[in-house]
């Protein structure tokens, strides 16, 4: 492609497999030390034991494509399909590389630059156009929806039809929870008792389809917690999926959408209880930092995102917290430890519940396997790790999980039911309504 960088070597001069848009930043590849203290938090590593499915192999790779010593064939863009950008490598990387940022751009340029087959091409397409849109989503769930409730479901299970399908779909199938009805929030709900903060609440699209009540939770929470909470009517996908996968042009206009739509509604705080999207909200100064008419506007928005458990314990809390006698494994969703470092918001919340007891789950910097569209693409890999996870949660002997985002409620989940476990899996947030409103938790779950 015109304008993409060129190296030398020997005398020959190599062209990058790269074009000149945003490629992956050499001076970023450059501080990688290889010194290998990220390979035990990378889940690939941790599955597979492959260097080139390791963090310090990926950026390898992408350094030999930036010097033209490598193209972007089959082999070399598998490891980095094979990535999940769950940012645990960050975490550990004493260096302080931004991998973030350079799988951003190598999943943008693969995106461009290698041809998927026709069929990979459609079903990510059908992704990405899907899981963006509730109305479409929603549409989508609604002969699913008939499957659940005509008991067609326990009847594939139990006779084995399942197992005739694809993987990918047999992974969609395991993954879909009991769809209840959808239900929409008030556009405005009124801070209990003098008003701290007005809000928006940024539904999400997973979210609001398969997690309404999770939803309803979060506004419930935050009145209670005397904030007003504004839920834009015209608030679109945030523009995370796309962005994880490399699709840029999408991610970019989505994100524009929502910095409109949260501008209109004049608030103080944008509040998100799904980390995945949270996490992008935040870099939105980035991903629009060529555009002059928003970056701004992107930087100002980006500073205002929160995600509800990093909003709530940094105010001091009005409603009072009834008891709830439960142990409760609190798992740290990728997006929210690694991409936001929340970390100790989430268990200051939940340790503030009288009588709650909190469990640690072992290998928590390692991911459950959902990682956005991951568990739909890479189904193999993601249910391993799946079952890892639900391994180690399983040995706390909890009475319920929590975590901040829906894709790894929906992982742990499925997970733990195929380790034959039932336990219940919540948001934080739900577990934190149910102590205000002083409800109970079923102590086994489905
Ligand atoms: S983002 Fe996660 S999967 Fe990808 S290289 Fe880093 S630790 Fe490994
Ligand atoms: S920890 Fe950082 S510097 Fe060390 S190998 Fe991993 S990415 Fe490179």
């Amino acid at each position: 492609m015109s304008g993409a960088p060129e190296t030398t070597q020997g005398s020959k001069i190599l062209p990058s497999a790269f074009d000149a848009h945003h490629p992956p930043s050499h001076e970023l590849m450059d501080q990688c030390v290889h010194c290998g203290f990220c390979l035990p938090v990378c889940p690939t590593y941790v599955i597979w034991h492959d260097e080139m499915d390791s963090p310090r192999g990926r950026i390898y790779l992408m350094k030999l494509a930036a010097d033209g010593a490598a193209t972007l064939n089959d082999k070399w863009v598998g490891h980095l399909d094979a990535c999940l950008g769950c940012m645990a490598c960050m975490t550990a990387c004493p260096s302080g590389v931004d991998y973030g940022k350079l799988i951003e751009a190598t999943r943008a340029q693969i995106e461009r630059n290698y041809p998927r087959s026709k069929a990979e091409r459609l079903y990510r397409r059908m992704i990405l156009s899907t899981f963006t849109d509730p109305k479409r989503l929603r549409a989508m769930l609604l002969p699913l929806k008939v499957y659940q409730k005509a008991g067609l479901r326990a009847v594939a299970r139990k006779t084995g039809l399942l197992k005739l399908l694809p993987k990918r779909l047999r992974s969609m199938e395991s993954l879909l929870p009991d769809l209840g009805a959808a239900a929409d929030l008030p556009e405005v709900t009124p801070a209990q008792g003098q008003r701290r903060h007005r809000v928006g609440l940024l539904t999400g699209c997973v979210q609001s389809v398969f997690f309404p009540q999770v939803n309803a939770a979060t506004a419930r929470v935050l009145a209670a917690e005397g904030c007003e909470v504004v839920v834009p009517r015209d608030q679109s996908c945030c523009g995370a999926l796309p962005v994880h996968a490399g699709a840029e042009e999408q991610a970019l206009a989505l994100a524009r959408r929502t910095i409109d739509a949260f501008e209109r509604a004049q608030v103080d705080t944008v509040v998100v209880n799904a980390a995945g999207c949270g996490s992008s909200m935040k870099e939105y100064g980035y991903m629009l930092r060529d555009d002059p008419q928003y970056v701004a506007r992107a930087r100002a928005f980006a500073a205002k995102c929160k995600d509800v458990s990093e909003f709530l314990a940094g105010l001091e809390p009005r409603a009072p917290r009834n008891p709830l006698r439960l142990r409760v494994a609190y798992h740290d969703s990728c997006h929210l430890q690694h991409a936001q470092g929340v970390r100790g918001q989430p268990r200051a919340l939940l340790a503030r519940i009288p009588q709650l007891e909190l469990l640690e789950i072992p290998e928590a910097a390692v991911c459950c396997g959902s990682a956005g569209i991951y568990n739909l693409v890479q189904p193999q890999a993601a249910e391993e790790l799946g079952d890892r996870k639900a391994g180690h949660v399983a040995a706390q002997n909890p009475d319920v999980v929590v975590s901040g985002n829906p894709g790894c409620l929906l992982q742990l989940r499925t997970s733990l039911e195929r380790a034959g476990k039932r336990v219940p899996v919540l948001h934080t947030v739900e577990l934190l309504d149910a102590s205000i409103r002083g409800m109970s938790i079923p102590a086994s779950g489905d």
